[in-house]
């Protein structure tokens, strides 16, 4: 079987994750992408975690949307910048509770997070 473009471009990203990314979320995807390729490697198609993880930060995304493309995607760095899209500063996939440490996470931008089993009724705050 011969790997997809996307697994390349994850393995090809991690070394450059530091660089992309602020070093605690770089630290977290690069950890979430080592699961995912290992899950690759076992036979799951994770063509679209990947996809989904690196779409959430305009760098990484940008990467990729370079990669894929066949450009080079080196010279990207995390004060590269969209005009109108700036880098998002907070994870959008990880959900708090105010009222305890109630922490949750979502697998892509757009699905309800679990609420929190003491607080129900509170509005968790993304970030
Ligand atoms: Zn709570």
């Amino acid at each position: 079987m011969t790997q997809s473009k996307i697994l390349l471009a994850a393995q090809e990203i991690r070394p450059h994750l530091a660089s992309l990314l602020d070093p605690e979320t770089a630290q977290t995807v690069d950890r979430q992408l080592q699961t995912l390729l290992t899950q690759a490697e076992s036979g799951q198609a994770v063509e679209i975690q990947i996809t989904e993880l690196l779409r959430n930060h305009t760098t990484t995304r940008e990467w990729m949307r370079r990669y894929l493309k066949g450009e080079d995607p080196v010279g990207i760095t995390r004060s590269f910048n969209l005009p109108g899209n700036p880098a998002p500063v907070t994870n959008p996939l990880i959900y708090r509770c105010p009222k305890c440490d109630y922490i949750t996470d979502i697998p892509f931008v757009g699905i309800t997070p679990d609420p929190c089993p003491d607080h129900p009724t509170v509005a968790l705050i993304s970030g």
